[in-house]
């Protein structure tokens, strides 16, 4: 996997990653938090009571401040399908924003998100 190119300034600023879909992201184990409204698209989505999808699908956070969906014994997310993400379209905004919005020092090692020129327009 190529690294950005180096220079004076931050890389971040310079790129953004493309997602190449690997699920590497969704195979790590850690927190996905969900809030109220993440619940409920997720629940419509998958067409259940929220209550179920709450039952069924979340635990306690660890800090005790809400909800995180649960993990396979694995450590992959519970809605990892091979290498697709079962609900794709109501997806947690934590999803979304990795890892151009948000990431962790080494993050580079395991995603095969790919660095675009922010000065090219996005589209895969
Ligand atoms: S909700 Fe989807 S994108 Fe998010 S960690 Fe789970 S499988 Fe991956
Ligand atoms: S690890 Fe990176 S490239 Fe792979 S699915 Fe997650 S964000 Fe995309």
């Amino acid at each position: 996997m190529s690294a950005p190119a180096s220079s004076s300034s931050r890389p971040e600023d310079e790129v953004y990653y493309v997602c190449q879909r690997c699920a590497n992201c969704c195979r790590w184990p850690g927190e996905v938090p969900v809030d109220a409204k993440e619940i409920k698209a997720i629940a419509g989505h998958l067409e259940i009571p929220e209550s179920v999808f709450i039952e069924q699908y979340t635990q306690l956070r660890l800090n005790r401040t809400g909800l995180t969906l649960i993990e396979k014994p694995d450590g992959a997310c519970i809605f990892l399908e091979g290498h697709d993400c079962s609900i794709n379209p109501v997806k947690p905004d934590q999803c979304r924003g990795f890892p151009n919005r948000w990431n962790f020092e080494g993050w580079r090692d395991v995603c095969e998100a790919i660095p675009v020129p922010k000065s090219q327009p996005p589209g895969n």
